[in-house]
Protein backbone atom coordinates (compact mmCIF):
# COMPACT_ATOMS: atom_id res chain seq x y z
CA UNK A 1 0.00 0.00 0.00
CA UNK A 2 3.00 2.18 0.53
CA UNK A 3 4.36 1.52 -2.84
CA UNK A 4 1.44 2.60 -4.26
CA UNK A 5 0.81 5.37 -2.43
CA UNK A 6 4.33 6.51 -3.46
CA UNK A 7 3.74 5.85 -6.51
CA UNK A 8 0.58 8.00 -6.95
CA UNK A 9 2.35 11.02 -5.45
CA UNK A 10 4.86 10.59 -8.16
CA UNK A 11 2.33 10.70 -10.72
CA UNK A 12 0.51 13.24 -9.38
CA UNK A 13 4.22 15.44 -9.34
CA UNK A 14 5.25 14.35 -12.78
CA UNK A 15 1.35 15.04 -14.38
CA UNK A 16 2.01 18.87 -12.70
CA UNK A 17 5.58 18.97 -13.76
CA UNK A 18 5.15 18.14 -17.18
CA UNK A 19 1.82 20.68 -17.37
CA UNK A 20 4.18 23.39 -16.15
CA UNK A 21 1.68 24.08 -13.38
CA UNK A 22 3.13 22.67 -10.05
CA UNK A 23 1.25 23.50 -6.93
CA UNK A 24 2.13 25.70 -4.51
CA UNK A 25 3.89 24.11 -1.21
CA UNK A 26 1.59 26.25 1.14
CA UNK A 27 -1.39 24.71 1.51
CA UNK A 28 -3.55 27.95 1.43
CA UNK A 29 -4.47 26.84 -2.29
CA UNK A 30 -2.41 30.14 -3.46
CA UNK A 31 0.02 30.10 -5.99
CA UNK A 32 3.64 31.47 -5.18
CA UNK A 33 5.43 33.87 -7.05
CA UNK A 34 9.08 34.36 -6.75
CA UNK A 35 11.06 37.55 -7.02
CA UNK A 36 15.09 38.38 -7.10
CA UNK A 37 16.44 41.38 -6.81
CA UNK A 38 19.56 42.49 -7.33
CA UNK A 39 20.54 44.54 -4.25
CA UNK A 40 18.66 47.23 -1.75
CA UNK A 41 21.56 49.15 -1.96
CA UNK A 42 20.90 50.42 -5.04
CA UNK A 43 17.23 53.00 -4.59
CA UNK A 44 15.06 51.60 -7.29
CA UNK A 45 14.87 47.91 -6.75
CA UNK A 46 13.60 48.46 -3.27
CA UNK A 47 10.72 50.39 -4.76
CA UNK A 48 10.13 48.12 -7.52
CA UNK A 49 10.81 45.02 -4.94
CA UNK A 50 8.02 46.55 -2.71
CA UNK A 51 5.69 47.51 -5.14
CA UNK A 52 5.60 44.25 -7.04
CA UNK A 53 4.99 42.35 -3.75
CA UNK A 54 2.58 44.04 -2.71
CA UNK A 55 0.49 43.82 -5.63
CA UNK A 56 1.23 40.23 -6.44
CA UNK A 57 0.03 39.67 -2.47
CA UNK A 58 -2.92 41.73 -3.69
CA UNK A 59 -4.27 39.83 -6.19
CA UNK A 60 -4.03 36.98 -3.89
CA UNK A 61 -0.82 35.56 -4.74
CA UNK A 62 2.26 34.25 -2.26
CA UNK A 63 5.21 36.02 -2.90
CA UNK A 64 9.19 35.06 -1.98
CA UNK A 65 10.85 38.56 -2.51
CA UNK A 66 15.16 37.81 -2.39
CA UNK A 67 17.80 40.76 -2.50
CA UNK A 68 20.81 39.23 -3.16
CA UNK A 69 23.30 42.00 -1.80
CA UNK A 70 24.92 42.46 -5.72
CA UNK A 71 26.77 39.19 -5.53
CA UNK A 72 26.28 36.51 -8.52
CA UNK A 73 26.54 33.44 -6.81
CA UNK A 74 24.28 34.72 -3.96
CA UNK A 75 21.63 35.56 -6.74
CA UNK A 76 22.37 31.90 -8.25
CA UNK A 77 21.69 30.36 -4.49
CA UNK A 78 18.53 32.17 -4.01
CA UNK A 79 17.27 31.38 -7.01
CA UNK A 80 17.92 27.92 -6.12
CA UNK A 81 15.79 28.36 -2.99
CA UNK A 82 13.12 29.60 -4.76
CA UNK A 83 13.30 26.65 -7.25
CA UNK A 84 13.27 24.25 -4.22
CA UNK A 85 10.27 26.15 -2.81
CA UNK A 86 8.32 25.45 -5.86
CA UNK A 87 7.29 28.76 -6.81
CA UNK A 88 4.85 28.36 -9.39
CA UNK A 89 6.51 31.88 -11.43
CA UNK A 90 9.78 33.00 -11.27
CA UNK A 91 10.16 37.03 -12.24
CA UNK A 92 14.28 37.63 -11.91
CA UNK A 93 16.10 41.19 -12.03
CA UNK A 94 19.15 39.79 -12.54
CA UNK A 95 22.85 40.99 -11.57
CA UNK A 96 24.52 39.54 -14.56
CA UNK A 97 23.06 39.12 -17.59
CA UNK A 98 25.05 35.69 -18.43
CA UNK A 99 25.44 34.15 -15.10
CA UNK A 100 22.17 32.31 -14.75
CA UNK A 101 21.73 30.02 -17.47
CA UNK A 102 22.57 26.65 -15.07
CA UNK A 103 19.98 27.83 -12.31
CA UNK A 104 17.16 28.91 -15.20
CA UNK A 105 17.88 25.78 -16.87
CA UNK A 106 16.47 23.89 -13.20
CA UNK A 107 13.58 26.08 -13.29
CA UNK A 108 12.47 24.90 -17.02
CA UNK A 109 13.28 21.27 -16.43
CA UNK A 110 10.54 22.10 -13.38
CA UNK A 111 8.16 23.94 -15.38
CA UNK A 112 8.71 27.38 -13.81
CA UNK A 113 8.29 30.50 -16.19
CA UNK A 114 10.90 33.38 -15.92
CA UNK A 115 9.97 36.56 -16.73
CA UNK A 116 13.52 38.62 -17.00
CA UNK A 117 12.34 42.08 -15.29
CA UNK A 118 14.13 45.25 -16.40
CA UNK A 119 17.42 43.55 -17.39
CA UNK A 120 17.00 41.18 -20.45
CA UNK A 121 18.71 37.83 -19.49
CA UNK A 122 21.60 36.47 -21.94
CA UNK A 123 22.22 32.74 -23.07
CA UNK A 124 19.52 31.36 -21.73
CA UNK A 125 16.13 29.85 -23.28
CA UNK A 126 14.36 29.49 -20.62
CA UNK A 127 13.13 33.27 -20.43
CA UNK A 128 9.32 33.57 -21.02
CA UNK A 129 9.14 37.46 -21.29
CA UNK A 130 11.09 40.21 -21.16
CA UNK A 131 9.66 42.98 -19.39
CA UNK A 132 11.49 46.86 -19.26
CA UNK A 133 11.69 50.17 -20.72
CA UNK A 134 13.25 51.11 -23.73
CA UNK A 135 16.95 51.44 -22.97
CA UNK A 136 18.11 52.59 -25.82
CA UNK A 137 15.55 55.12 -25.73
CA UNK A 138 17.15 56.13 -22.02
CA UNK A 139 20.60 57.17 -23.42
CA UNK A 140 18.68 58.53 -26.64
CA UNK A 141 17.12 61.19 -24.20
CA UNK A 142 19.87 61.83 -22.38
CA UNK A 143 22.15 63.11 -25.52
CA UNK A 144 19.35 64.65 -27.04
CA UNK A 145 18.91 66.84 -23.91
CA UNK A 146 22.62 67.79 -24.24
CA UNK A 147 21.98 68.68 -27.76
CA UNK A 148 18.90 70.60 -27.04
CA UNK A 149 20.33 72.38 -23.76
CA UNK A 150 23.36 73.49 -25.46
CA UNK A 151 21.42 74.49 -28.56
CA UNK A 152 23.85 71.93 -31.20
CA UNK A 153 23.70 73.06 -34.36
CA UNK A 154 26.34 70.75 -37.15
CA UNK A 155 26.57 73.77 -38.89
CA UNK A 156 27.57 75.77 -36.41
CA UNK A 157 31.23 75.12 -35.30
CA UNK A 158 32.00 78.58 -33.51
CA UNK A 159 31.78 77.16 -30.09
CA UNK A 160 32.42 73.77 -28.69
CA UNK A 161 32.06 72.02 -25.54
CA UNK A 162 33.96 69.93 -22.88
CA UNK A 163 31.87 66.35 -22.19
CA UNK A 164 32.92 63.51 -20.53
CA UNK A 165 31.24 59.68 -19.99
CA UNK A 166 30.12 57.21 -16.90
CA UNK A 167 28.13 54.35 -17.58
CA UNK A 168 27.20 51.41 -16.25
CA UNK A 169 28.17 47.90 -14.93
CA UNK A 170 29.22 45.74 -17.41
CA UNK A 171 27.63 42.92 -16.20
CA UNK A 172 24.08 44.75 -16.56
CA UNK A 173 22.54 43.93 -20.40
CA UNK A 174 20.91 47.54 -20.15
CA UNK A 175 24.44 49.26 -19.45
CA UNK A 176 25.85 49.08 -23.06
CA UNK A 177 21.79 50.16 -24.20
CA UNK A 178 22.13 53.37 -22.46
CA UNK A 179 25.61 54.12 -23.06
CA UNK A 180 25.00 53.45 -26.80
CA UNK A 181 22.02 55.28 -27.02
CA UNK A 182 23.72 58.62 -25.60
CA UNK A 183 26.68 58.10 -27.65
CA UNK A 184 25.49 56.95 -31.05
CA UNK A 185 22.89 60.10 -30.48
CA UNK A 186 26.07 63.18 -29.61
CA UNK A 187 28.52 61.02 -32.33
CA UNK A 188 27.57 63.60 -35.08
CA UNK A 189 28.99 66.47 -32.52
CA UNK A 190 31.54 64.89 -31.49
CA UNK A 191 32.62 64.21 -35.22
CA UNK A 192 32.46 67.82 -36.14
CA UNK A 193 34.78 68.44 -33.34
CA UNK A 194 31.49 70.52 -31.31
CA UNK A 195 31.35 68.13 -28.88
CA UNK A 196 35.06 67.21 -27.14
CA UNK A 197 36.03 64.83 -24.60
CA UNK A 198 39.14 65.80 -23.30
CA UNK A 199 39.90 62.53 -21.50
CA UNK A 200 39.38 60.41 -24.70
CA UNK A 201 37.53 58.18 -22.65
CA UNK A 202 34.75 57.13 -25.05
CA UNK A 203 34.64 53.43 -25.11
CA UNK A 204 32.13 51.60 -22.74
CA UNK A 205 34.67 49.40 -21.42
CA UNK A 206 36.52 52.79 -20.18
CA UNK A 207 33.68 54.71 -18.77
CA UNK A 208 31.89 52.06 -17.44
CA UNK A 209 31.11 51.55 -13.66
CA UNK A 210 31.29 47.92 -11.70
CA UNK A 211 27.84 47.51 -10.10
CA UNK A 212 26.69 50.95 -10.74
CA UNK A 213 28.81 52.00 -7.82
CA UNK A 214 28.92 55.59 -6.64
CA UNK A 215 32.47 55.43 -4.91
CA UNK A 216 33.75 53.77 -7.80
CA UNK A 217 31.54 56.60 -10.27
CA UNK A 218 33.53 59.34 -7.82
CA UNK A 219 37.01 58.05 -7.89
CA UNK A 220 37.10 57.77 -11.72
CA UNK A 221 35.81 61.45 -12.00
CA UNK A 222 38.12 62.71 -9.88
CA UNK A 223 41.13 61.20 -12.11
CA UNK A 224 39.41 62.70 -14.97
CA UNK A 225 39.26 66.17 -13.58
CA UNK A 226 43.10 66.13 -11.94
CA UNK A 227 44.47 64.49 -15.00
CA UNK A 228 42.26 67.07 -17.75
CA UNK A 229 40.56 69.89 -15.38
CA UNK A 230 43.17 70.89 -13.45
CA UNK A 231 44.79 73.94 -15.64
CA UNK A 232 41.25 75.97 -16.30
CA UNK A 233 39.79 73.68 -18.52
CA UNK A 234 36.36 74.41 -18.55
CA UNK A 235 34.01 70.95 -17.99
CA UNK A 236 30.53 71.88 -19.57
CA UNK A 237 28.49 68.22 -19.03
CA UNK A 238 29.02 64.53 -18.09
CA UNK A 239 26.43 62.11 -19.48
CA UNK A 240 25.64 59.79 -16.74
CA UNK A 241 23.91 56.86 -17.69
CA UNK A 242 22.03 56.46 -14.08
CA UNK A 243 21.72 58.67 -10.42
CA UNK A 244 23.74 56.27 -8.38
CA UNK A 245 26.65 57.53 -10.33
CA UNK A 246 25.77 60.63 -11.15
CA UNK A 247 25.79 61.21 -7.12
CA UNK A 248 29.38 59.93 -7.36
CA UNK A 249 30.20 62.35 -10.39
CA UNK A 250 28.89 65.16 -8.30
CA UNK A 251 30.61 64.89 -5.41
CA UNK A 252 34.05 64.50 -7.21
CA UNK A 253 32.50 67.67 -9.35
CA UNK A 254 32.03 69.40 -5.71
CA UNK A 255 35.23 68.48 -4.37
CA UNK A 256 37.86 68.47 -7.36
CA UNK A 257 36.53 71.24 -10.02
CA UNK A 258 37.44 74.16 -9.64
CA UNK A 259 35.85 76.11 -12.37
CA UNK A 260 32.40 78.19 -11.10
CA UNK A 261 30.53 77.16 -14.07
CA UNK A 262 27.56 74.87 -13.95
CA UNK A 263 28.12 71.14 -15.21
CA UNK A 264 24.95 69.81 -17.29
CA UNK A 265 24.42 66.58 -15.63
CA UNK A 266 22.34 63.53 -16.77
CA UNK A 267 20.97 60.44 -14.90
CA UNK A 268 18.28 57.70 -14.56
CA UNK A 269 15.56 56.87 -11.86
CA UNK A 270 14.73 59.95 -10.30
CA UNK A 271 16.46 58.68 -7.00
CA UNK A 272 15.42 60.96 -4.02
CA UNK A 273 19.42 61.90 -2.99
CA UNK A 274 19.40 63.28 -7.22
CA UNK A 275 15.89 64.75 -7.26
CA UNK A 276 17.48 66.79 -4.15
CA UNK A 277 20.03 67.80 -6.33
CA UNK A 278 17.89 68.34 -9.22
CA UNK A 279 15.62 71.02 -6.56
CA UNK A 280 19.08 72.46 -5.78
CA UNK A 281 20.49 73.14 -9.13
CA UNK A 282 22.87 70.40 -9.16
CA UNK A 283 21.98 67.86 -11.19
CA UNK A 284 20.46 68.95 -14.79
CA UNK A 285 18.01 65.78 -15.67
CA UNK A 286 17.04 62.30 -14.55
CA UNK A 287 15.23 59.76 -16.85
CA UNK A 288 11.85 58.83 -14.84
CA UNK A 289 11.05 55.45 -15.57
CA UNK A 290 7.62 54.74 -13.91
CA UNK A 291 8.90 51.25 -11.73
CA UNK A 292 5.19 51.09 -10.98
CA UNK A 293 4.09 50.86 -14.38
CA UNK A 294 6.79 48.22 -15.20
CA UNK A 295 5.68 46.35 -12.25
CA UNK A 296 1.94 47.38 -13.07
CA UNK A 297 3.05 45.27 -16.61
CA UNK A 298 5.43 42.55 -15.22
CA UNK A 299 2.22 41.48 -12.92
CA UNK A 300 0.12 41.02 -15.80
CA UNK A 301 2.01 39.29 -17.71
CA UNK A 302 2.74 37.27 -14.78
CA UNK A 303 -0.44 36.83 -13.94
CA UNK A 304 -1.75 35.64 -17.81
CA UNK A 305 0.94 33.57 -17.53
CA UNK A 306 0.32 32.04 -14.27
CA UNK A 307 -3.77 31.62 -15.79
CA UNK A 308 -2.18 29.51 -18.33
CA UNK A 309 -2.87 32.17 -21.14
CA UNK A 310 -0.49 34.10 -23.14
CA UNK A 311 0.00 37.75 -22.39
CA UNK A 312 0.11 39.23 -26.24
CA UNK A 313 -0.34 42.04 -27.11
CA UNK A 314 -4.28 42.91 -26.83
CA UNK A 315 -4.59 40.99 -23.26
CA UNK A 316 -2.24 43.64 -22.33
CA UNK A 317 -4.23 46.18 -23.49
CA UNK A 318 -6.93 44.85 -22.34
CA UNK A 319 -5.67 44.67 -18.53
CA UNK A 320 -6.96 46.55 -15.84
CA UNK A 321 -4.77 49.21 -15.67
CA UNK A 322 -5.14 52.45 -13.82
CA UNK A 323 -2.61 54.47 -15.47
CA UNK A 324 -2.01 56.10 -18.79
CA UNK A 325 0.80 54.48 -20.05
CA UNK A 326 2.55 54.19 -23.65
CA UNK A 327 4.69 50.82 -24.28
CA UNK A 328 5.66 48.65 -27.49
CA UNK A 329 6.01 44.55 -27.89
CA UNK A 330 9.23 43.99 -29.47
CA UNK A 331 11.57 41.01 -29.36
CA UNK A 332 15.19 40.43 -28.56
CA UNK A 333 17.43 37.79 -29.23
CA UNK A 334 19.12 36.72 -26.04
CA UNK A 335 21.48 34.71 -27.83
CA UNK A 336 19.88 31.69 -27.13
CA UNK A 337 16.12 32.60 -28.04
CA UNK A 338 14.20 35.54 -29.39
CA UNK A 339 12.53 36.79 -26.47
CA UNK A 340 8.77 38.63 -26.52
CA UNK A 341 9.08 41.86 -24.67
CA UNK A 342 7.51 44.86 -23.37
CA UNK A 343 9.49 47.99 -23.32
CA UNK A 344 8.16 51.00 -21.54
CA UNK A 345 8.74 54.16 -22.36
CA UNK A 346 10.60 57.02 -19.72
CA UNK A 347 10.34 60.45 -19.67
CA UNK A 348 12.87 63.50 -19.07
CA UNK A 349 12.52 65.01 -15.87
CA UNK A 350 13.97 68.31 -14.66
CA UNK A 351 14.05 71.06 -12.20
CA UNK A 352 11.06 72.57 -14.49
CA UNK A 353 8.64 69.73 -14.95
CA UNK A 354 9.50 67.49 -11.90
CA UNK A 355 6.03 68.75 -10.23
CA UNK A 356 3.73 67.95 -12.82
CA UNK A 357 5.68 64.62 -13.30
CA UNK A 358 6.75 63.48 -10.38
CA UNK A 359 4.34 65.18 -7.55
CA UNK A 360 0.95 65.85 -9.46
CA UNK A 361 0.80 62.32 -10.60
CA UNK A 362 1.04 61.29 -6.72
CA UNK A 363 4.67 59.15 -7.21
CA UNK A 364 6.30 61.55 -4.93
CA UNK A 365 5.16 63.98 -2.20
CA UNK A 366 7.20 66.73 -1.41
CA UNK A 367 8.97 66.72 2.32
CA UNK A 368 8.65 70.32 4.61
CA UNK A 369 12.04 71.65 2.62
CA UNK A 370 10.53 70.86 -1.07
CA UNK A 371 12.57 67.81 -1.44
CA UNK A 372 10.74 64.83 -3.53
CA UNK A 373 10.47 61.59 -1.27
C1 LIG B 1 18.39 49.81 -14.46
C2 LIG B 1 18.58 51.24 -14.06
C3 LIG B 1 19.43 51.32 -12.82
C4 LIG B 1 20.66 50.44 -12.90
C5 LIG B 1 21.36 50.35 -11.58
C6 LIG B 1 19.73 49.16 -14.60
O1 LIG B 1 19.60 47.85 -15.04
O2 LIG B 1 17.66 49.73 -15.67
O3 LIG B 1 17.31 51.82 -13.84
O4 LIG B 1 19.86 52.62 -12.63
O5 LIG B 1 20.33 49.16 -13.32
O6 LIG B 1 20.53 49.85 -10.59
Amino acid sequence: RILSGLLAVAMVFSLTACSGIMEPKKNDGKKTVGIAMPTKTLERWNRDGAYLKKKFEDAGYNVELTYSDNKIDQQVKDIESLIADDVNLLLVATIDGESMTQVLRDAKDMGIPVIAYDRLIRESDAIDYYVSFDNYKVGQMQGQFVIDKFGLDLKDKSKSYNIEFTAGDPADNNATYFFNGAYDTLKPYLDAGILKVPSKQTKFDQVATKAWDTATAMTRFQNILGSNYSKGKQLDAVVCSNDATALGVLQAIDSDYAGDNKVLLTGQDADEANLAKIVDGKQTMTIYKTSANEAEVAIDVGKAILNGEKPDADLIKKANWDFSCKYDTKTYDNGKKVVPSYLLTPVVVTKDNLQKELIDTGYYKLDKKGYPK
